[in-house]
């Protein structure tokens, strides 16, 4: 096999080790609202009070928002740790993505004797071809 794939191989192996390490992990970010009570003897009832603070994750994901209410505490503490493990899934991922891409430019392409094959594969593939750029074309 060729020393690069090789190397690269042995890195994706050591990559692939760290993946059961990660603990919890979330995206998005948190962000503070304000909002009123409701209650008329209470402070926010006042309109110079900015209202109360509330904490929210929030985080989009296929077109869909999520939110969660956090208490200022152990709680948000918490979702401050997932979201930055998070962050260094991202990293790993695009570490795994890479060298994986790098590998896959790298591999020797499979030899087919048979010229039979060969034509049936062509077919194969272009037929292939053809479907995916028609859905290309629908959508
Ligand atoms: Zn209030």
């Amino acid at each position: 096999m060729d020393e690069d794939v090789q190397r690269l191989e042995d890195q994706r192996e050591r990559l692939y080790q760290q993946l059961s390490a990660f603990g919890d992990f979330r995206l998005g970010t948190i962000s503070e609202t304000h909002t009123r009570c409701g209650k008329k003897n209470c402070t926010c009832a006042d309109k110079s009070h900015p209202g109360h603070i509330r904490y929210l994750w929030n985080a989009t994901r296929l077109g869909k928002s999520m939110a969660q209410h956090l208490r200022l505490g152990p709680e948000m503490e918490q979702v401050f740790g997932q979201i930055e493990e998070g962050h260094r899934f991202q990293k790993w991922y695009r570490e795994a993505l890479e060298l994986n891409e790098k590998i896959c430019r790298l591999r020797p392409v499979p030899e087919v004797e048979d010229k039979k094959g060969i034509t049936a594969l062509k077919k194969k593939l272009l037929r292939r071809f053809l479907l995916k750029r028609r859905e290309k074309l629908k959508a």
